[in-house]
């Protein structure tokens, strides 16, 4: 292969086949490919676009480039859900052990957060003694035993997408429809999934800033991902108020307790359960949502999703008792401290781009791929648009690694929020569902 002929054919708005395709990610993986040779293949990617049949074939080379995970025949589906990043989007936490109740497997391969977007592994590292990463056999083990696992990718799934992404990262070729479905879906694929739930966000804090982009990367990870047997649907979520009360690893995972009790904040249960009754739907196990939905509800109202989570955790390494007596602390950060309304009113913003900045910056998460978290720092007690506010009412708590910080923070915060005579017009969470023409 003379990748120098596919750069040049590629900058040129040619069109590439998909042994050309496969060719170039077998090389790259196999460190055939130097880095400043795909970065200028990337960049031509960027600029000129891939054709449907160019996308298909690099995500399928790039599920091929390593392991797939392969499960025994099983009557429960495999499903799983994948959302494009947000802040305070911990639906996974949750939905995991809903899913499992409902009679399904879910082999749930997550990441990490970069940037400003929060990253489910990084969630769960902050409960004692769990395990995020585990090796293949187990991920399978514990799937068919305990029906639900959350978890790394292991090195030898998709090895192909950590170099692109590396490079993709390092040479501003993140944001190409093209490269993000192949990314995406290479990884989902490896699953070996029946179904597949997607939740695109749009709006300050999300990677697709307009309802437009959302819908477009949506509609393609929805038709090829169904192109390749797995029956996927998006919905095309709300991403300018952070979701439900709480920003911040650990403390979204007592907020992910929360709502597996029955007692969480209303968008994150809304979500949960609509991810949660779409699979209902897309496998056969109800005929229609109104159908699913119940279902769904009746399940998480049970205690058993809770039931589930535990053991979860605890297969995949946790310290249930110190799991929960951490749970019963209010703060594990050393200093928090809160800000309140100057004046009665209603919350008429909550900006999630700025909440989301103040906790990366406080140590919540990270600027590289090396950057050490603090787990315990964050944002809690969110007010949200719509609630009616009493001057001096809180508007939201910083927990910090110390005073000086948590006061910083609290100045910045201070300009996420504003208060207005009037309630704000209610945005829906959920704006759109993508799904194939039937
Ligand atoms: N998430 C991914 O896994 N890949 C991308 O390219 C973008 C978001």
């Amino acid at each position: 292969m003379n990748f120098l002929s596919l750069i040049e054919a590629k900058r040129d708005g040619q069109t590439l086949d998909a042994t050309e395709i496969k060719g170039i990610i077998t090389a790259y993986t196999a460190g055939k490919i130097p880095d400043y040779q795909m970065a200028a293949f990337l960049m031509a990617v960027y600029f000129r676009g891939l054709a449907r049949a160019e996308t298909r074939a690099l995500m399928l080379a790039m599920r091929d480039s390593g392991e797939v995970l392969l499960f025994p025949d099983d009557p429960r589906p495999l499903v799983d859900k994948h959302s494009t990043g947000g802040v305070g989007d911990k639906v996974s936490l949750p939905l995991a052990p809903l899913l499992a109740c409902l009679g399904f497997r879910v082999p749930m391969i997550s990441g990490r957060g970069l940037g400003i977007t929060g990253g489910t592994l990084d969630k769960l590292d902050s409960i004692p003694g769990f395990q995020s990463l585990q090796p293949t056999e187990r991920i399978t083990e514990i799937v068919q035993s305990v029906g639900c696992v959350i978890c790394g990718q292991t090195t030898r799934m998709v090895p192909a997408d950590k170099g692109l992404y590396a490079l993709r990262d390092a040479t501003a070729t993140v944001p190409s429809i093209p490269l993000i479905v192949a990314s995406i879906l290479s990884k989902k694929l490896a699953e070996g999934l029946n179904a597949l739930v997607l939740d695109v966000k749009f709006g300050a804090a999300a990677f697709m800033p307009t309802l437009d982009k959302a819908r477009e990367l949506a509609q393609t990870l929805v038709e090829l991902s169904n192109e390749c047997g797995v029956n996927t649907r998006a919905l095309l979520t709300n991403m300018q108020t952070p979701l439900g009360r709480a920003a911040g690893n650990w403390l979204e995972v007592k907020e992910s307790v929360l709502c597996l009790e029955g007692r969480g904040p209303d968008d994150l249960r809304e979500l949960v359960l609509a991810c949660a009754a779409h699979l209902l739907v897309q496998t056969g196990k109800a005929k229609t949502l109104d159908i699913a939905r119940p279902q769904a509800e009746k399940c998480l109202a049970s205690g058993r999703p809770r039931e589930k989570w535990d053991e979860m955790l605890a297969a995949q390494g946790a310290d249930l008792a110190a799991f929960e007596r951490k749970l019963a602390l209010d703060q594990t950060a050393p200093a928090v401290v809160a800000i309140k309304a100057l004046a009665s009113g209603y919350v008429s913003r909550c900006d999630a781009r700025i909440l989301g900045e103040i906790v990366r910056d406080i140590g919540g998460g990270r600027f590289t791929k090396e950057s050490a978290i603090n787990y315990d720092v964050g944002v809690d007690a969110i007010a949200r648009p719509g609630e009616a506010m009493v001057g001096g009412g809180v508007l939201a708590r910083v927990h910090a690694a110390d005073h000086a910080q948590a006061d910083a923070a609290c100045l910045r915060l201070k300009t996420a929020f504003a208060i207005s005579a009037q309630p704000p017009a209610a945005e829906p969470l959920i704006a759109e569902i993508i799904d194939v023409p039937k």
